[in-house]
């Protein structure tokens, strides 16, 4: 399966999880289902993973039809769905293993699996090396991420790991660059001292093999992983949340590792307060080092990520094009990549001049998605609603404080949400000047950066819009 495939079938499997945690009540939910995970799907047969026999033969007993009806609910070409025990594990493309020039452990020799959970682009077999682009030097810096730049850089430059910054925990949103952070701080920690040992993998890696000693007895092994590791990366932790024995294993090898001052960095979508279904030794442990997030990014970083990453297409892309995908693709950088690597192929692939009207109509799914028709008058109405104003402010020349940062926000909104330009916009606000809206626009820009209520705010309405 690709990554396309997987991902879709992941999305499904997360909507058919939602219902079935409705129907059966969390408890029993996470109990079966906490830790089953979906294999692969083809020809509308979709294939679950089990952790033991026992949690196989429960769920496919006591829940195979309903699993089915919720499947077939949100997927009508899925026609069975069948639960198996989970594959034995093997090199994945999402764990990244630096050993020293010795052979490397028995287990990560082992052929795929003909349904392995791998991630990545596929391809190579056994073992696979960090992402050769996720390097510092083409990691673009803002204000967003200059925090979690400078920490990761500091832990891939020191000789010893200082207790307060153990472990570097660095979290923020999807596709905001932590993946990328953590290979950098690898590709760096080789390049210094090429016989640091060096283990990254993500936690759903460290869950399933952790899984599979138990199920075959062979915890020896899977603890030997970690014995002469130097320092242990373990991307996206989130993953471990509400997997109580994993958990217990983890912090047993966050602990003996600290012990022997070896460096961890972790990643996760939260900070530590903010995981759940965590036990509070777990969640002090994590947050005991240096904490760095990454924020949302601002226009201004992902304008200049767009010209870094232009710079190196081979054909030009116009300045006003950069613009317009800044403005129009702020969910994440992932997109924001995606969206220019599309541009670019279509103007390649067939010598199309790139322009905006171009991009427009190459990108005419992504950037329906992003609008999804929300107009201004809602835009208004939630704004208003929320900061508790008459939305008669909203065209008001009223400049107070508490009537002109809603008004901001809204104006900020509606050029994110809506596809209407900053005169446009300008009109739907009391015949405000497009450069009124602009400068709207950079403020809450700023604002979001430096102060963490009005980007909550920002985010709340955002998703109450677009819901
Ligand atoms: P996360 O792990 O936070 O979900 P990734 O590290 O996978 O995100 O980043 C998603 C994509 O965006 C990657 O291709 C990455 O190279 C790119 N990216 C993210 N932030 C930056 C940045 N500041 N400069 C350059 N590329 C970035
Ligand atoms: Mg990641």
């Amino acid at each position: 399966m690709d990554d396309e495939g997987r991902k879709e079938l992941e999305a499904q499997w997360t909507r058919v999880c939602d219902r079935l945690r409705k129907e059966i009540g969390d408890k029993a939910f996470k109990t079966w289902f906490g830790e089953v995970e979906p294999g692969e799907s083809k020809a509308g047969k979709v294939r679950l993973y089990a952790p033991t026999r026992f949690v196989r033969d429960w769920v496919s007993r006591h829940y195979g039809d309903r699993v089915l009806a919720y499947w077939h609910a949100v997927n009508p070409d899925v026609s069975s769905v069948e639960v198996n025990l989970v594959p034995p594990p093997t090199v994945k493309r999402n764990e990244i293993i630096a050993m020293p020039p010795v052979p490397a452990p028995q287990s990560f020799q082992q052929p795929m699996p003909k349904f392995g959970p791998a991630i990545g682009r596929g391809g190579d077999e056994g073992f696979s090396g960090p992402e050769a682009r996720y390097t510092f030097a083409n990691f673009v810096v803002g204000k967003p991420n200059e925090f979690a730049y400078a920490a990761a850089r500091n832990i891939a430059e020191q000789d010893k790991p200082l207790p307060e910054r153990n472990p570097l925990y660095i979290f923020g949103g999807v596709g905001l660059g932590k993946t990328h952070l953590m290979h950098a701080i690898w590709h760096a920690i080789r390049e210094r001292d090429p016989k640091t040992r060096v283990l990254y993998l993500t936690a759903e890696s460290f869950v399933n093999r952790f899984i599979t000693a138990l199920r075959t007895k062979n915890t020896g092994q899977f603890k030997e992983l970690f014995r002469n590791v130097d320092v242990l990366m373990v991307d996206d932790v989130q993953f471990i949340c509400g997997k109580e024995a994993s958990q217990d294993e983890f912090f047993f090898t966050f602990n003996s590792l600290v012990e022997q001052n070896k460096q961890i960095v972790l990643s996760s979508e939260k900070p530590p307060s903010e995981l759940q279904d965590i036990e509070e030794r777990m969640r002090s442990r994590l947050g005991s080092g240096l904490v760095a997030d990454i924020h949302s990014s601002t226009y201004e970083l992902r304008l200049s990520i767009l010209q870094t990453k232009a710079e190196g297409a081979r054909v030009p892309v116009p300045t006003n094009v950069l613009e317009f995908l800044a403005h129009k693709i702020s969910t994440n950088i992932r997109e924001l990549e995606g969206a220019l690597n599309r541009v670019v192929a279509h103007g390649q692939l067939i010598g199309r001049e790139i322009t905006v009207e171009m991009a427009q109509d190459v990108l005419h799914d992504l950037l329906r998605q992003a609008d999804r028709k929300v107009t201004v008058d809602e835009i208004q109405q939630r704004v208003a609603a929320h900061y508790n104003i008459k939305l008669a402010e909203m065209s008001s020349p009223r400049r107070a404080r508490s009537v002109a940062r809603p008004r901001q926000v809204a104006m900020y909104l509606a050029k994110q949400l809506t596809t209407l330009s900053l005169p446009q916009i300008g009109k739907r606000f009391g015949n405000r000047d497009h450069t009124t809206v602009m400068h709207a626009v950079r403020k809450i820009e700023e604002l979001k950066v430096s102060d963490i209520s009005i980007a909550e705010d920002v985010e709340l309405l955002k998703r109450q819009l677009q819901g």
